[in-house]
């Protein structure tokens, strides 16, 4: 017996990366699973390996008329929508206010925050009638850039911090019928793709050397997580049996960063 038996999620940017990662383990836990993809190829290669558990749709979540066909067709497949998850973004490349060009920061800044943040709004704006039937819960990829400096530059960490608003609102606004929750997690080597406005769009954060060892020496845990490691925070939201009084919260899993402290790890040696 899973955690989500029975139920219907639909995943955005679940072709790669830690959406991919939530698709798998939704399944798992018995849920059908419904994607919004941008990429053709990704999006093909899910029914691939998930075969009929999952509907996966080719768009763009900066479209409402593709997040509402992605709700359409997982309904007409599946029957009903239980959680919204939005998940797909996209990175600023740590690009910081002083080496962001003056010429492109107005397009980069409208490119990143159409996908980080107007993407899950027009998600949960397409979801919303079926959530209201299935007393459903929507949950929110955000990322330890929405609580602290230089997990990104100002575009992407705002984008972040501004999805933590969106959380608490429409955790307010939906309440008592659909919960509103979010998870942050910490670095992980995906496909994390920049902005055209830069140049970055070809970039994938895999590409980056060192990323392991550096997120490795900035958690207090020591880790350098993979996708996998994140999902088990999602499946507890999705899960009515488990989480049922929560709703505008935000989990964060990122190995620690919020008790790193001021000096290098008190435990480590000693422990
Ligand atoms: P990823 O690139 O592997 O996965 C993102 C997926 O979203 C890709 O399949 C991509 O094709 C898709 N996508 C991008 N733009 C889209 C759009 N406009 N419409 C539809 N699909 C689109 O990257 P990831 O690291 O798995 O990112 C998933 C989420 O995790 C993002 O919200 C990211 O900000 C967040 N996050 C990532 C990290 C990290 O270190 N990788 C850390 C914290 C949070």
């Amino acid at each position: 017996m899973g955690w989500l038996d029975n139920t219907v999620s639909i995943v955005t940017g679940g072709g790669s990366g830690l959406g991919r990662a939530l698709v798998q383990r939704f399944i798992a836990e018995g849920a059908s699973v419904g994607v919004l993809e941008r990429d053709a190829a990704k999006a093909e290669q899910l029914g691939h390996d998930f075969g009929d558990r999952v509907h996966a749709v080719t768009g763009d979540v900066s479209s409402y008329a593709d997040n509402a066909r992605a709700v359409q067709e997982t309904v007409a497949r599946f029957g009903r929508l239980d959680t919204f998850v939005g998940n797909a973004g996209v990175f600023d490349y740590f690009r910081t206010l002083p080496e962001l060009d003056a010429e492109h920061l107005s397009a980069a800044f409208d490119e990143l925050f159409a996908v980080n943040v107007k993407g899950y709004l027009l998600g949960a704006k397409a979801a919303l009638p079926e959530l209201l039937k299935t007393r459903g819960s929507i949950i929110f990829t955000i990322s330890n850039a929405g609580f602290y400096p230089a997990g990104g530059g100002p575009l992407y960490t705002a984008s972040k911090h501004a999805v933590v608003g969106l959380v608490r609102e429409l955790g307010y606004e939906l309440a008592p019928k659909v919960r509103v929750n979010g998870v942050a997690p910490g670095g992980m080597k995906t496909e994390l793709g920049g902005l055209a406005a830069t140049g970055t769009e070809q970039v994938k954060l895999s590409q980056m050397e060192g990323l392991d060892d550096l997120m490795r020496s900035i958690s207090p845990l020591q880790i350098a997580a993979e996708p996998e490691d994140y999902c088990g925070p999602y499946v507890l939201l999705a899960s009515r049996a488990n989480s049922s009084p929560m709703t505008g919260v935000v989990i964060n899993t990122d190995g620690g960063l919020g008790v790193r402290g001021f000096t290098q790890m008190a435990g480590g040696e000693a422990l």
